[in-house]
């Protein structure tokens, strides 16, 4: 028999969806990997590491030159204090550094605060940790941060609160008054902020990333979790880090240690040149994600579906009662589009615990070629109007 801890939680959803798709030929809009190619410059590092044997364990908390250069990238773009011996652990992923981190801090009872719609990752680590989860939604369409709502949610016992910005699945990206109302309970609750900022890179129309660090009072009790998959598109490379006060550091490394030991010795050192590269990349990064953003909004529109822009990250919350699917049930709508029309994609309560919330909506995931977005679009336009056919048969 399973442990009670799994007693609550399901298999990821989306990579149930995603092997869905895959036995339906379906195009994959679930999962959030990009279909299109590494930078080559990253491979030939990878192939160079590997032949210039760094293939042994590296430092637990990571490659010397990996931690500095992202201590280096940090003080560059965001003015950020960071001491790569005390305050950076390279760890397997931002999945891994956010479980790491909570089986740090957190000690049975524990409460830690989630917002909702969140990535599936956060509520698990908390459960591993033995905290208690204390979940805040976000209404659609505007998914904006309540003031009051996010009180109501602290007390005494309110140990972390796990912060995703650029936002999984929303697209937003907290404005500066939001993340103040994060930083000002923090303080007053005596609250750790755990961040997961993944998306750092992926901005549209000219918005810049705050991270949560570098407000007044917070670099002291804020674990930073950055991570390279998105950024430099190697998601399969599980590269991640985290950036924390010394004492902080000192009790994840120990977690970290006796879980994985290190990330990849060889793939830590080609993630040197990653972050290592000119601001031109992080430009042209942005610049090819507008066009992809843009191309799934007018694909959006263009087939019934209503969403605002993301504001950041590489998805879209999109409502489908437009499309003539009968009802809002999104897990009926999901597994119908992947297995009738050949798109795959996640139905929105998938990313709630609050009863309710998320019906009507799915998820698009966007990091893709544009020949895949067009192929999607044409399954699209094939395909749903089917979904008006089933509304007068049923
Ligand atoms: N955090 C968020 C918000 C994500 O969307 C994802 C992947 O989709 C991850 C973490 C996983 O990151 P990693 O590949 O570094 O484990």
């Amino acid at each position: 028999m399973p442990a009670d801890r799994l007693a609550t939680m399901t298999e990821s959803l989306i990579r149930e969806m995603t092997r869905i798709a895959i036995a339906h030929d379906a195009i994959n809009l679930s999962q959030g990997f990009p279909d299109f190619p590494t930078p080559a410059a990253l491979k030939q590092a990878a192939v160079d590491a590997i032949l210039g044997d760094h293939n042994q364990y590296a430092v637990t908390w990571g490659s010397r030159a990996l931690r500095e250069a992202i201590a280096a990238k940090l003080g560059a773009w965001y003015n950020l204090d960071v001491d790569a011996e005390r305050h950076v652990t390279i760890t397997v992923g931002v999945t891994e550094a956010i479980v790491v981190t909570l089986m740090a801090l957190i000690n049975p009872g524990d409460e830690v605060v989630i917002i909702e719609p969140f990535h599936e990752n956060f509520y698990p680590a908390v459960v591993f940790a033995g905290g208690t989860p204390v979940f805040v939604p976000l209404e659609p369409p505007a998914f904006r941060l309540d003031a009051d709502r996010l009180r109501a949610a602290f007390g005494p016992r309110t140990r972390a609160i796990i912060l995703n910005t650029p936002h999984n699945p929303t697209g937003r990206v907290f404005s500066r008054e939001e993340l103040q109302i994060v930083a000002d309970l923090c303080q007053e609750f005596d609250t750790i902020a755990v961040t997961d900022e993944i998306y750092e890179h992926i901005l549209y129309d000219g918005r810049q990333h705050i991270p949560l660090a570098t407000l007044p009072g917070m670099a002291e009790r804020t674990v930073t979790c950055g991570g390279l998959s998105k950024t430099y598109a190697i998601t399969g490379w599980r590269l991640a880090y985290t950036v924390a006060p010394a004492s902080i550091s000192n009790a994840i490394r120990t977690v970290h240690d006796f879980t994985t030991i290190c990330a990849p010795t060889p793939l830590q050192e080609a993630a040197v040149t990653a972050i290592h590269f000119p601001p031109e990349y992080y430009a042209q990064l942005q610049a090819d994600y507008h066009v992809r953003r843009d191309k799934m909004m007018g694909i959006l529109a263009d087939t019934g579906f209503g969403a605002a822009p993301p504001q950041g990250a590489y998805y879209v919350m999109a409502d489908f009662g437009g499309v003539g699917f009968p009802g809002d049930d999104d897990h009926a709508f999901a597994l119908w589009l992947t297995k009738e029309v050949g798109v795959a994609v996640v139905p929105g309560s998938s990313f709630y615990r609050t009863p309710g919330m998320g019906r009507g909506l799915v998820r698009f995931a966007f990091p893709k070629k544009l020949a895949t977005l067009d192929a999607a679009h044409d399954r699209l336009k094939a395909g749903l109007p089917k979904a008006r056919a089933l509304s007068t048969t049923t």
